[in-house]
């Protein structure tokens, strides 16, 4: 399936040590592409040497990609030691859960820096090198709450909401470039995002009970639409929200 092969291509995946982004980046491997693993507390030793059993390149990069002076080096490592960049996963983030009254505005900017203001600056400094060669495949994480308000969550939804804006945004003036910019909206996810959700019994049942498919989604439910995005089988797709979501949009 040449439509879907990435070997030879070079992709950045943040936070690329555990929950969805891991599963993505090993994704993206399996489909042939050579991976800049981002993560800030996790190591991503196990996944680099996965990567590198599969016969690809792997690096493992240390940022806190919520302090903005650490993203220039991402994309630069990744370029020197991988040899460019062709694929852009923004997938790093955080969630705050207080009421919006006692929402703290540290809590707000922590998620803003994270969840948004670094999705834009590495877009922006990835983009320069795709726009430069002609091509490039960026694909942000949003979430449910790129649609909806959600309970409690109020600096998060409107990061999410931003990034699916902002994913637009670039779609409009890359499209003409040869970039193609989408994102993946994942539904209720079994991750270490969802952990407080899942613990507690009435919220995890209504969560259940709206889900067409009738369970929450798998890291590696979201590695098939990844592999479509940062393929050439995606490449007129541009702006494109694809929600991971067993159905909870439709319900
Ligand atoms: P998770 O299990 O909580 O993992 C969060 C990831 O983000 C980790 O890899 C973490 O890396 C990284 N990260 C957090 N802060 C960072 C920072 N300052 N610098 C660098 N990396 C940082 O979350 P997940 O469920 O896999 O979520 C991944 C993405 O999907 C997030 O954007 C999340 O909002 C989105 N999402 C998740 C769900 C869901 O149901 N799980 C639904 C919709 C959207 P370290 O461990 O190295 O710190």
């Amino acid at each position: 399936m040449a439509l879907f092969d990435l070997t030879g291509k070079k992709a950045i995946v943040t936070g690329a040590g555990r929950g969805l982004g891991e599963a993505i980046a090993l994704g993206l491997a399996q489909a042939g592409a050579d991976v800049a693993l981002v993560t800030n507390r996790t190591p991503a030793d196990k996944s680099a040497a996965k990567i590198a059993e599969m016969g690809r390149k792997a690096i493992t990069i240390q940022a806190d990609v919520g302090d903005r002076t650490k993203l220039p080096g991402i994309v630069e490592r990744t370029v020197d030691e991988l040899g460019g960049v062709d694929i852009l996963v923004n997938n790093a983030g955080i969630i705050r859960r207080t009421p919006a009254v006692e929402h703290s505005y540290e809590d707000w900017q922590d998620v803003m820096d994270v969840n948004l203001n670094s999705v834009f600056v590495l877009c922006q400094l990835a983009g320069k090198h795709m726009i430069a060669q002609g091509s490039g495949k960026i694909i942000n994480i949003a979430s449910m709450l790129s649609y909806q308000g959600g309970i409690t969550v109020p600096g998060y939804a409107s990061s999410k909401h931003a990034v699916a804006g902002l994913t637009k945004a670039l779609a409009n003036e890359w499209a003409a470039k040869g970039l193609q910019v989408n994102a993946i909206a994942p539904g209720y996810m079994s991750t270490d995002n969802t952990e407080a959700l899942r613990e507690d019994p009435v919220r995890s049942t209504q969560i259940l009970q709206r889900i067409p498919a009738g369970r929450w989604g798998t890291s590696e439910d979201l590695i098939g639409p990844a592999v479509f995005l940062a393929s050439s089988a995606s490449d007129y797709m541009n702006g494109h929200i694809l929600a991971v979501d067993g159905g909870w949009l439709v319900r």
